[in-house]
């Protein structure tokens, strides 16, 4: 029973939606929201209607937890998006969308955000030929991200690049399997981010 209650799947079935924290798993029919499509815990599979506070801060949890973000950090990249030109939550999506673990992620280094966040913390990937392991680092239009020539050894990303099929990579950005490397050729558009969600609803949250 525990391997379908783990802590990330807890966290799909509480929204309701897959939200690919798992790699391989997430796109099987192991998948616990595939399997069980209710809340976990004793009252999950009780309907509730939420008050419109509650959908509010369900959008904004469900974003927070798809890219791995924290509470302090998520209400920053609120602010930045704030001073921007154009709609605030659409910038919201767009900024936590260059974060460099979900650019490894989207180039298929790692299976998962949790697994890229990991090879960019254990000092794996460069950018513009320089180590960076931070993994909230915001790549722009031109970077070059790689991984690190006294790491290309990494069985890790080898089987993850080999298995890229599963996982198209978008269109913003081009990858290169047989250097390991790949480049943002483009600000990502709010079509190409295919997280479910109403991000007017995080804006309204944030706005009270
Ligand atoms: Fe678990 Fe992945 Fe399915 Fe989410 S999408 S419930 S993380 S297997």
């Amino acid at each position: 029973m525990a391997r379908y209650n783990s802590e990330q799947c807890r966290i799909c079935r509480r929204e309701g939606q897959k939200l690919f924290l798992k790699g391989d798993r997430c796109y099987s029919d192991k998948c616990s929201v595939t399997r069980r499509n209710y809340a976990p815990g004793q009252h999950g599979q009780k309907r509730t209607k939420l008050s419109e506070y509650g959908t509010q801060l369900r959008e904004k949890q469900k974003t927070r937890s798809f890219y791995g973000v924290g509470e302090k950090q998520f209400r920053g990249y609120f602010e930045m998006a704030s001073s921007k030109k154009g709609m605030t939550g659409e910038n919201l999506l767009k900024i936590l969308e260059s974060r460099l673990d979900n650019v490894v992620y989207r180039l298929g280094f790692g299976v998962s955000r949790p697994q890229s966040r990991m090879l960019v913390t254990h000092g794996n990937i460069e950018v513009n030929g320089r180590k960076v392991d931070i993994a909230s680092y915001l790549v722009k239009p031109g970077d070059v991200i790689a991984i690190r020539e006294i790491r290309k050894d990494n069985p890790i990303v080898k089987e993850n690049v080999n298995n890229g099929a599963k996982r198209p990579v978008p269109a913003w950005l081009e990858v290169n399997p047989e250097t390991l490397s790949g480049k943002v050729i483009r600000v990502v558009s709010r079509e190409e981010i295919d997280l479910p969600v109403e991000e007017h609803l995080i804006v309204e949250l944030y706005s009270k």
